[in-house]
């Protein structure tokens, strides 16, 4: 029995298709760093109180899905589940509200940790890719995110997602919906824990999935109903910019989503290939957040990316990603001074910029040849004694079979060249 096991709900990225992984992250990130979005990096771990704060006491991810630890020295932190609050914190912290160019435009990627019960498509550890436009409020801010990460997904080669969105309202007008539909999910035979969730989050219980709860819902007030003029006329601004810019939506009035932190703006991609785990990326704006962990009030919109289920959903559609071959030259020496100056000219190549790799171990010409064909390389470079005794190696091409020698001085320019 084998002991080496990756922990409950983990998997390990592992070549060939850690390669995917990394050209989603890239590909998600292009059009942001298009966008004036700069690169920001925060910690794994936050102190606790800044996602109970921040995420919300109610919330699935602050009740059951953290992991919190005690420090030796008494701290108590947690493994960050998102990133919205941490990048928050971090640009609070340096000040960058405070340099006069609002909105603080930044993107991240990393892993991120949440207790789930572990299924296709839902980890203990995964990875997102998120943007964070932070100290504006402006429909065409919410509307840049949104046609971002559509263009994301577009240059993926992805087609099979749509955009959910909704308006979830403002401190003006989401209080007396609140109470009304309280009122109207007090009347429903619900589970003890969804009465507690009416009354610390009732929006959240639009958010339910089971059908149980969903049959009882029709019927139940809608926020689309409620808002007042502001937030609708915010709101249609979005949806006409998303218009021009030729995104398709669907309005989706039960989109509430699952963090506390959210205001007018919101939605979330869905791929139809998923399964139940449909859910490839969601975001919105969140006006009130920098209030709840204690800065100024800095209105505020973002998205996260899984990079999981997208990695997921380009596999549903059958969507290869032309990678460049991780290896383009494999260099085969025959003996101990062929050795020795092939991996000059293994160097050499590199150096120039060609992916090249060696057959290291000493390994007999047919072993050898075996490595080179796996690796994916186009070229082998092959040399014995007699061939370095007249200053020539062999460049084989691995695809039409033909070899021909070349001086051993100008192997890189012939390399290049044979490229194309
Ligand atoms: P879900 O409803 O599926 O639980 P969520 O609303 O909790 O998703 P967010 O917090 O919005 O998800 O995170 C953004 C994205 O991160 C999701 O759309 C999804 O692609 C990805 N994601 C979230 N949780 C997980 C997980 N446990 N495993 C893999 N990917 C995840
Ligand atoms: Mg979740």
């Amino acid at each position: 029995m084998s002991t080496f096991k990756a922990p409950k709900g983990t998997y390990d990225l592992l070549p060939p298709d850690s390669a995917t992984y990394l050209a989603v992250r890239e590909a998600i990130s292009a059009p942001l760093r298009r966008a004036g979005y700069g690169y920001v990096e925060t910690p794994g771990f936050e102190q606790v109180e800044l996602f109970s704060r921040g995420v919300g006491e109610s919330t699935d991810i602050v009740t059951k899905e953290m992991y919190t630890l005690t420090t030796r020295g008494g701290d108590q932190l947690a493994l960050r589940p998102e990133g919205t609050a941490s990048v928050l914190r971090a640009a609070l912290e340096a000040n960058l509200h405070k340099a006069g160019n609002l909105p603080v435009k930044l993107w991240y990627s990393g892993s991120y940790y949440r207790y789930e019960r572990p299924q296709a498509g839902r980890y203990r550890h995964f990875s997102q890719v998120g943007a964070e436009a932070i100290g504006a409020e402006d429909p065409a801010l919410d509307a840049e995110l949104i046609i971002l990460a559509v263009d994301a997904y577009t240059s993926l080669g992805l087609t099979n997602f749509r955009l959910l969105l909704n308006s979830l309202g403002d401190k003006e007008c989401r209080p007396a919906y609140r109470a009304a539909l309280q009122e109207f999910l007090r009347g429903l035979d619900l589970d003890e824990d969804t009465r507690r969730r009416i009354e610390i989050n009732p929006l959240r219980v639009l958010d339910d999935k089971r059908e149980s709860v969903q049959r009882q819902l029709v019927g139940a007030p809608m926020l689309r109903d409620h808002l007042c003029e502001a937030c609708k006329e915010y709101h249609e601004r979005v949806r006409e910019l998303l218009t021009a810019a030729g995104v398709a939506f669907e309005d989706d009035e039960k989109l509430v989503r699952g963090l506390d932190y959210y205001t007018r703006t919101t939605f979330e991609f869905v791929h139809d290939g998923l399964g139940s785990q449909s859910a490839v990326g969601g975001g919105g704006r969140y006006d009130g957040l920098s209030e709840m962990i204690g800065g100024p009030a800095l209105p505020s919109v973002g998205w996260a990316l899984g990079v999981d289920r997208t990695v997921l959903a380009l596999k549903a559609e059958g969507v290869e990603l032309q990678l460049p071959a991780p290896t383009q030259v494999y260099a085969v020496p025959l003996g101990e001074e062929a050795r020795r100056a092939l991996f000059g000219v293994v160097t050499e190549l590199r150096r120039a910029g060609v992916a090249t790799d060696f057959a290291f171990g000493g390994k007999g010409l047919k072993n050898a040849m075996k490595s080179a064909n796996r690796s994916g390389a186009r070229f082998a470079l092959v040399a014995g004694e007699r061939d370095l005794a007249e200053g020539v190696v062999q460049l084989k091409d691995l695809e039409s079979g033909e070899q021909r020698a070349v001086a051993l001085d100008t192997v890189v320019g012939e390399v290049l060249s044979a490229q194309g």
